[in-house]
């Protein structure tokens, strides 16, 4: 048989606890601030729109979360995730590289949100939550938290930003038949909405306002929390599934990644499998290049600025330590819908302030080169998004080909783009532009 190119975990190596990289940074996370009084936020300043549960989580500095068994074997629907070697690509690309990815697309919404989806959804229903808002971009996030709400009995209602809303219809109607109900950001739901259509009835939304309204939407409902996919700590823990697999599986490939790569829009699929391997290069002295990617048009880590800053439009969160580009920054309209945000992750701003990770920005025609060039050698559909890893990944295998030198090339293939193939169809026909 030909050399093994796919490392397969069985259900029972499912992680039984989630990482928390907080008990191993070097210098302690800067606290989230109260936006009045500009001190350390107390944890029941969360409780009107967080269960106490994952209160606890976002603030824990255990080392070690258990996964409750339920969820655990939700993860088993499509748990364990593959990891595969792209020799395929390795060989279009000439490179003495050796290229491993891990594949998040495999699970029922596509995507690797899911991985906090589903917790959230069962601590909120222990907690007596009966309903969750939240917002979406492109909708993977709120398609992600319908499926889970289907599972646990509860309500989801979700704000979707208004041009993705109009422009993207396949993952609000998978919304729709996992039994959420979506409005159109700004939407006449919420005051906030309704001031901002009076102010322009064409707003094309955004996602800070959609965070906005879904917290709105959160303090006027009874039995209502709120649900965020991305950039704060408890998400960021319940991804280090992916990581904490992937650790395994380079192992029975027998190989140690040099280069790790991930992208990142609020940081969780990065954090995901990054952070076990930071927990290596902090603890055990492993010598990894760990880099995050984002788009040249939202270029939170390699051009923001790392300060306080509310997470939405409205300016209803409390302030977080963060590369940001400013909560009123408007994106440009780019096809990685999920990368289109000001803010980032305060655990990944904090890494890369403390030198444990870098960061790197692509425009997007050469995000879909290399895409369609992925596509085309190993079968899978790139999301827009995760293609940002794949932009660096064969700028990284080119540069082990000029040098002559065997590397391993390890990255997040975050999602399939099986639902963004207008975007590639505007690639094929010449019609990207680079903003
Ligand atoms: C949402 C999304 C992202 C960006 O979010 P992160 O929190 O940065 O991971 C990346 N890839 C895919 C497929 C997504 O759906």
């Amino acid at each position: 048989m030909a050399k093994h190119t796919r490392f397969d975990l069985v259900q029972s190596d499912i992680p039984a606890a989630w990482y928390n990289l907080l008990a191993d940074f070097p210098e302690p996370l800067p606290p989230p601030l109260h936006p009045g009084t500009k001190e350390p936020l107390p944890p029941e300043a969360l409780e009107q729109i967080f269960p106490r549960n994952l209160i606890q989580q976002e603030m824990s500095q255990e080392r070690w979360i258990e996964i409750p068994e339920e969820v655990r074997a939700i993860y088993a629907l499509w748990r364990p995730t593959p990891l595969l070697r792209a020799v395929r690509l390795e060989k279009a690309l000439k490179t003495p590289a050796h290229i491993y990815y891990k594949y998040e697309g495999v699970s029922p919404a596509g995507s690797h949100k899911v991985n906090t989806s589903v917790p959230q959804a069962y601590f909120n229903k222990q907690a007596g939550t009966k309903r969750l808002a939240t917002e979406t971009g492109a909708g993977q996030w709120g398609s992600s938290l319908a499926f889970a709400c289907s599972l646990f009995g509860l309500e989801c209602n979700v704000y979707m930003v208004k041009v993705s809303y109009d422009h993207k219809p396949y993952r609000r109607m998978l919304m729709h038949t996992w039994g959420a109900t979506v409005h159109a950001s700004p939407s006449d739901q919420t005051e906030y909405g309704r001031k901002l259509q009076a102010e322009d009835p064409h707003c094309p939304g955004s996602l800070g306002i959609a965070i906005s309204e879904a917290i709105e939407d959160t303090v006027k409902h009874p039995h209502t929390k709120y649900s965020l996919g991305s950039v704060l700590n408890h998400v960021c823990l319940h991804q280090t599934v992916i990581g904490e697999e992937t650790i395994k599986q380079m192992e029975l490939a027998g190989e140690e990644p040099d280069v790790i790569v991930a992208c990142c829009g609020g940081g969780s699929n990065f954090a995901g499998l990054a952070f076990p391997f930071l927990r290596k290069k902090i603890i055990d002295r492993a010598r990894y290049r760990i880099i995050g990617v984002e788009p040249s048009a939202c270029p939170t880590l390699t051009e923001g600025e790392l300060r306080y800053d509310f997470g939405d439009t409205a300016e209803t969160t409390p302030l977080l330590k963060m590369f940001t580009l400013g909560h009123k920054f408007m994106p440009p309209a780019i096809h990685a819908g999920g990368l289109r945000y000001h803010g980032m992750s305060p655990m990944v701003s904090h890494a890369l302030k403390l030198g444990l990770i870098e960061a790197e920005a692509y425009h997007q025609t050469k995000v879909f080169e290399a895409a369609t060039l992925f596509a085309k050698t190993e079968g899978i559909v790139p999301a827009p998004e995760s293609a940002h890893a794949i932009a660096s990944i064969v700028n990284e295998a080119n540069k082990a080909r000029e040098e002559g030198k065997k590397r391993v090339l390890l990255f997040n293939l975050s999602g399939h783009g099986l639902l963004d193939l207008s975007a590639y169809e505007s690639y094929l026909h010449g019609k990207l532009q680079d903003v």
